[in-house]
């Protein structure tokens, strides 16, 4: 059976060569034509021999997943629903801005999390995605969006806030970190790329001495009473276990501000009282809020809230930073909270 190229970090496909007597050096030339030139295929690796590309050809394989739709939103993001080998779908999106192109990943087929104002928790879980399933998102994207010639416009930052829990999948997402940042060229900086996690406490203190990238944590509430409603995973990882967790990142990473997620419910979290408890919260920690304002979906209870404005600004007196993110994609359900792999 073929072998995935995109599966592997380079040291992984450096032994996998070496396990069939291809040369260490050959792997670094077949990473930088994946990522730097965006080839699927061995034949136009124009520095590898005819005989090693045909080798390379009956062992691996680059792969893409199929485009099953595109919806162009009118502020210019994309979604893309995305069909894997097993016929599953998952979105993406490419958010084009003045001065960055994000692209938003996901992490797994659905959610187990199950939040409540999320569209992917409503639909459920059904699996991990593999580290190519991950990587091939950014790179099907490139591709549609012709971005491979010197000169052209850059995906200048990747965000894991698409479908799923990346720390419930830490193994393949960091793997495709790891990929992203490969090329010394091309690639993106740690600064660059953010995970964010609905606050998996165990794996954030687990993983923050070598953690990768930025950590941004979704927390949308400033004490449990209110946390546990909307987020059920506080019953197992509380406030104060997501802000220890958040202390030992911070030990390990203090030159990077940790991002709290912070999504506006109309009488539910947007109180002057919870500001100023989430202001308390967050006063030994090197933080910023984004604050986030609702997009509906069929079947949410909860509705929008106009207090971004006065909510911000408690923060901002207190000295952290809390900008009002601007909504995207809303009008084909591509942003914050709306991805889904049920209703594309
Ligand atoms: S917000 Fe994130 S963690 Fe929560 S259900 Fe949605 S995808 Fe899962």
């Amino acid at each position: 059976m073929k072998q995935s190229i995109l599966n592997c970090t380079i040291e992984e496909l450096e032994e996998a060569f070496l396990g069939i007597g291809i040369p260490k050096y050959r792997a670094k030339q077949v990473f930088e034509w994946v990522y730097r030139f965006g080839k699927t295929s061995f034949f136009e690796m124009t520095n590898i021999g005819k005989e090693l590309q045909a080798q390379l050809d009956r062992a691996f394989y680059i792969f893409r997943p199929q485009i099953a739709k595109v919806s162009k939103s009118v502020d210019g993001t994309i979604k893309f629903l995305l069909q894997l080998h097993d016929l599953n779908k998952i979105e993406t999106v490419f958010i084009p801005e003045l001065k960055r192109n994000t692209i938003c990943i996901s992490s797994q087929v659905g959610c187990a999390v199950g939040c409540k104002f999320c569209n992917t928790g409503y639909n459920g879980f059904i699996r991990n995605l593999t580290t190519e399933e991950i990587v091939a998102q950014f790179l099907v994207i490139k591709d549609y969006l012709n971005l491979w010639q010197e000169g052209t416009e850059r995906l200048s930052n990747i965000v894991f806030m698409g479908m799923g829990e990346p720390l419930y999948n830490h193994v393949n997402v960091l793997k495709a970190v790891s990929n992203f940042m490969f090329d010394s060229k091309t690639g993106l900086s740690r600064r660059k790329i953010t995970t964010s996690t609905s606050g998996i406490a165990p794996m954030i203190e687990k993983l923050a001495p070598t953690f990768p990238c930025r950590l941004a944590i979704s927390l949308h509430a400033p004490n449990d009473l209110i946390r546990s409603r909307i987020m059920p995973i506080n019953d197992i990882y509380n406030i104060k276990s997501i802000i220890d967790a958040c202390e030992k990142y911070s030990d390990c990473h203090s030159y990077l501000k940790i991002t709290f997620e912070y999504l506006l419910l109309k009488d539910v979290n947007d109180s002057d009282v919870c500001a100023f408890e989430l202001t308390n919260l967050l006063s030994n920690l090197n933080a910023k809020v984004n604050i986030l304002q609702f997009n509906s979906w069929c079947g949410c209870e909860f509705q929008a809230s106009n207090r971004a404005s006065t909510f911000s600004a408690i923060l901002e007196k207190s000295g952290i930073p809390a900008p009002i993110r601007t909504r995207r994609g809303v009008d084909i359900m591509a942003a914050c909270g709306q991805l889904s792999n049920a209703n594309s």
